[in-house]
């Protein structure tokens, strides 16, 4: 089946035949380019067996690619107005249905149980931009049973995400997929291929779900708060930041467990690896008991 969703002529069908009309602040930029949700399709790793969830169906573009690849699609879209459109545009498929939430208030847990029983499950997704971050967050966080998620973010948000030990795009959010994820680039996209065209250029990129996360840690949500204070006050060094961002953990402790550690006292953040974090916080969490 031919997909003729994603193109200026269809928006502007819809908007005339539905009176839609885009809503900015819900980050509402759909493709007109049809090559990019086929080949994000394509890379997602989607067969006959899997499950797909998509954040953000918008008119259904992405969703369509889905559809002919997956056994069931579960399209979760905050905004009503666009649920006719959908009905409309996803008619050929029984393999679709579209939940009218905010995927950030959604019992995601309670959701796979119920609609993706028995099956491989994936997120694919061309997400709005105003909430790209705390969506993945709760994407990898929540322990799903998720395969991997493939989603298009602004390129700045990928290359954060990619970004290894002492590069300057290296943050909190770096360690934290890469705990949780093997993260890689997919695809590059620029503005032109959305309706209407953001200020920012895309990328998409593909998270593995790392069963055994990316580093062995003896307390998940300590790990994760050492690596946040580490980053809170960039121009810091760690000893100062881990200090003014962790209650009980004082500069000795950190100096303690880096010597111990044979780095350097004065070291910041940035040039920590995801195990080095993971090792900083196993004695750093010694020494609160
Ligand atoms: N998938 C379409 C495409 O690629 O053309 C549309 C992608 S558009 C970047 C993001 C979509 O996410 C919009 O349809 C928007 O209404 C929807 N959205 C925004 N906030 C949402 C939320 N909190 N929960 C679910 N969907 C949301």
């Amino acid at each position: 089946m031919e997909n003729t969703l994603c193109s200026l002529k269809t928006i502007q069908d819809i908007r005339a035949r539905h009176g839609f009309a885009f809503t900015k602040s819900l980050g509402q930029n759909f493709l007109i380019n049809p090559q990019i949700p086929r080949q994000i399709a394509e890379g997602a790793g989607i067969d006959a067996d899997t499950g797909v969830i998509e954040v953000g169906p918008g008119i259904g573009c992405l969703t369509f690619e889905l559809a002919q690849r997956a056994k069931k699609v579960v399209a979760v879209e905050l905004d009503r107005s666009l649920l006719p459109v959908l009905g409309e545009t996803l008619a050929a498929f029984d393999n679709v249905s579209v939940v009218n939430a905010d995927v950030l208030k959604l019992d995601l847990g309670e959701l796979i149980e119920r609609e993706f029983a028995g099956m491989r499950v994936v997120v694919c997704a061309n997400l709005p931009y105003y909430i790209t971050t705390p969506v993945i967050m709760k994407f990898l966080e929540e322990g799903l049973s998720v395969d991997s998620l493939t989603v298009m973010v602004q390129r700045e948000v990928a290359e954060r995400f990619l970004a290894p030990a002492g590069q300057k795009e290296y943050g909190a959010i770096s360690v934290a997929v890469q705990y949780y994820s093997a993260p890689r680039l997919l695809l590059r996209v620029g503005r032109g291929n959305f309706h209407p065209a953001p200020k920012v250029d895309s990328a998409v990129i593909r998270m593995d779900i790392l069963q055994d996360r990316g580093a062995k840690v003896a307390n998940e949500a300590f790990f994760l708060s050492v690596v946040r204070a580490a980053f809170g006050q960039r121009r810091k060094t760690l000893q100062n930041a881990l200090a003014n961002g962790l209650a009980q953990i004082g500069k000795q402790d950190v100096v303690k467990a880096l010597t111990e550690m044979g780095l350097d006292a004065d070291i910041r953040g940035e040039r920590l690896s995801l195990s080095e974090f993971a090792a900083l916080s196993d004695l750093l969490i010694q020494y609160l008991h």
